[in-house]
């Protein structure tokens, strides 16, 4: 969890929204369909949008995912070209669409 987030995390705001999306999504990954663990925001918090509820807390701004598929989410963060991900093996491999 990066630092300028820490104390969103924390907060009730966050603590209810995340609640209400892990109900809306039943507690299952909007990916997969496995058990989900994580609420995750499609469009990443930053340090200049984590005070704008519309991103940070809004519904249609977060899914719930399970660990895998957030992982998945997240290798985006990584230094690779969009449309590229590393598999299990930590090759650069196309991204598959509509997991
Ligand atoms: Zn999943
Ligand atoms: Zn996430």
């Amino acid at each position: 969890m990066k630092d300028f987030a820490k104390g969103f995390y924390l907060s009730k705001e966050w603590r209810r929204v995340r609640d209400y999306i892990f109900k809306r999504d039943a507690g299952i990954c909007v990916k997969c369909g496995e058990p989900g663990e994580i609420v995750h925001h499609k469009k990443p918090l930053t340090p200049e949008n984590i005070s704008d509820p519309f991103i940070a807390l809004g519904e249609d701004n977060l899914e719930l995912l399970c660990r895998e598929c957030h992982g998945i989410e997240h290798s985006e963060d990584m230094p690779t070209d969009k449309g590229l991900m590393f598999d299990e093996e930590g090759n650069l491999v196309e991204r598959s669409k509509g997991l």
